[in-house]
């Protein structure tokens, strides 16, 4: 009998499992997405001054390059456009089911089934999931959040109906999410008021537009094209990768180029202090442009560090007393980073919920497969992120190292596969262990971080990780021959 598979997520790792699926010749499958497109991240934020920070030859498919993105850095809807081509080229509009979202996932007589919101459900051999991570918006806990009267909304969820021209508009936050919409409105409203709790550090990269020229250079060369992929990744694994993992001659580097942006581009001394952070530069996620200084020294923008009291009907009430008057507060405030697959009721071998597995903390094995669930894969999982480097390519050397362990089973080897509890042990104190030579520990706040302050990033070099996708090691799994046998 064929077997059947799920993919969940109709974003870029979604769209890249279906892809290689049919690729080999596996028709059998459909790509479950809770919303009504896809795309995912690109979908969900469509947010003024969107644009990716890794540089647009890189932040693509390895194997569908695109030669005439727009800038350097590519806009969020070009993106989204990009995903929205490759799905359509490769065919896979017959294998969408959107608006479906799968609420519980059981594994049950070897197979998985599947619950979706509405009532329907499926049957299949292989759950793939791709349900990113900065996918759950955060909302802050700021007393008083439902009695502003303006248009509240969340970075990923911006209301492209309230306007803005000329009005009086609020930020929370000064991630890497705030540090582009502050430039993008900065002429567009009376007033910005950016409210910043913690300074952040910013490398001052500029993001020309390509010319037509060069455009044409790059459609007509897949050459050229592919040798700025090569040079942009070499570049990032070279710089960032090697630097949070601990490399401090390159972190020093960073660290002093952050310092020269903030002496050179923030004029006032006062603005400058206020905009210098207390911590390593890299501990949080390492903000990229060369806008954000100019946006703040703009006459209507202004920084306000004094910590927010309360939410008002007109406005932020600051710790100071001042009264903040607003017409629309964005919520710049970020994502759930440690979600993954809920609110999914994942449930492995023997009852087991994935829920109690990771009660604490996320732990999976080389972040793309579970003791205790098997058959089941993850793309961009736990500790997948690498420095500020292109998640795609991670995620096609994930894919193609889970659809090895996939062969396993199709080519008759067993009938399922999972980690084994003590491989993955050792695996995440390995990781736990690696964690205190970054720079993610050393004295920040960040989403990077867990519950117990562990960061959710990948501790090793871009090619390690290479090596340990480059195929499984089988002592380190469980194969089961039969759909009756229990793993140990
Ligand atoms: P973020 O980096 O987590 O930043 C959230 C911001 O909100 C922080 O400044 C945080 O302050 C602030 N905040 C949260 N709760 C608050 C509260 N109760 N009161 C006051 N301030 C509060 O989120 P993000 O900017 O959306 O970025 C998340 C990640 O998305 C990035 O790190 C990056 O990986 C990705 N991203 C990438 C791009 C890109 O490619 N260009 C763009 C956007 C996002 P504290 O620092 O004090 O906690």
């Amino acid at each position: 009998m064929g077997k059947r598979f799920a993919i969940i997520g109709a974003g870029m790792s979604g769209i890249l499992t279906a892809i290689k699926l049919k690729e080999r010749g596996i028709e059998d499958f459909a790509i479950y997405e809770k919303a009504a497109r896809l795309g995912g991240t690109w979908r969900d934020n469509t947010y003024p001054g969107l644009s990716c920070d890794v540089p647009s030859h890189v932040y693509a498919y390895s194997f569908e390059l695109k030669g005439d993105w727009s800038h350097r850095f590519s806009p969020g809807a070009e993106i989204q456009g990009y995903f929205e081509g490759v799905a359509r080229k490769y065919g896979l509009d017959p294998y969408f089911r959107f608006n479906s979202e799968i609420e519980r996932a059981e594994y049950r007589d070897g197979r998985w089934h599947l619950a979706i919101k509405g009532g329907t459900t499926d049957v299949v051999d292989f759950v793939i999931a791709a349900t990113g991570v900065l996918h759950h918006p955060a909302t802050p806990d700021i007393p008083g959040l439902g009695d502003f009267k303006g248009a509240c909304f969340h970075s990923a969820r911006w209301d492209h109906s309230t306007p803005l021209d000329g009005k009086r508009v609020g930020i929370i936050g000064t991630g890497s999410t705030a540090i582009q919409i502050v430039p993008a409105l900065a002429d567009r409203v009376s007033k910005l008021t950016l409210f910043q709790r913690t300074a952040q550090w910013v490398l001052p990269l500029a993001n020309p537009p390509y010319s037509d020229d060069e455009k044409a250079m790059y459609l007509a060369s897949p050459q050229s094209l592919q040798q700025s992929y090569d040079f942009w990744s070499a570049r990032f694994v070279d710089t960032f990768a090697r630097a949070v993992i601990g490399d401090q001659d390159e972190l020093h580097r960073i660290e002093a180029a952050c310092r020269t942006n903030l002496e050179e581009n923030v004029r006032d001394p006062e603005l400058r202090r206020r905009l210098t952070p207390n911590y390593r530069a890299a501990c949080k996620r390492l903000i990229m442009s060369d806008t954000f200084y100019p946006a703040m020294q703009k006459p209507n923008v202004e920084l306000v560090t004094d910590a927010i009291e309360r939410i008002e009907a007109s406005g932020v009430r600051t710790k100071d007393g001042v009264l903040h008057e607003l017409d629309v507060l964005v919520l710049a405030t970020g994502f759930d980073g440690h979600a993954f697959l809920r609110p999914i009721d994942v449930i492995g071998e023997g009852g087991l919920r994935l829920a109690d597995a990771w009660a604490h903390a996320n732990e999976a094995y080389r972040s793309v497969a579970m003791p205790g669930f098997p058959n089941f894969f993850m793309l961009v999982g736990p500790n997948s992120p690498i420095g500020n480097f292109s998640v795609i390519l991670i995620s096609e050397l994930q894919l193609a190292y889970v659809l090895q362990l996939v062969g396993l089973v199709l080519d008759g080897k067993c009938h399922a596969v999972a980690p084994s509890q003590a491989a993955t042990r050792r695996f995440n104190e390995a990781l736990r262990e690696a964690m205190k030579g970054t720079v993610w520990v050393t004295g920040c706040k960040s989403w990077y971080l867990d519950r117990n302050g562990n960061p959710a990033l990948w501790p090793w070099s871009f090619d390690r990780f290479r090596a340990e996708m480059h195929a499984p090691d089988l002592a380190d799994f469980d194969l089961v021959a039969r759909e009756t046998a229990t793993f140990r």
